[in-house]
């Protein structure tokens, strides 16, 4: 369970942000030259229902330390 940082209400999680108009998702990568071989992982993205604070974070955090 995520809280909110702002207001630190219960967050709305496993919600997705794509780019409008398109079907396409984001990936997030450690380094840009890096895109297409070591991908975190899709982000994840919570939204607060109380202030509308939307946070974005990766699922597997150890995933990224295994990149860098
Ligand atoms: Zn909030």
């Amino acid at each position: 369970m995520r809280r909110c940082l702002r207001c630190n209400t219960e967050m709305i999680e496993n919600c997705s942000i794509k780019v409008q108009n398109s079907a396409y998702g984001i990936d997030l990568a450690t380094d840009e030259r890096r895109l297409f071989n070591k991908r975190i992982g899709k982000p994840q993205v919570a939204i607060c229902p109380a202030c509308g604070e939307v946070s974005i974070y990766i699922e597997n955090p150890k995933a990224l330390n295994e990149t860098l």
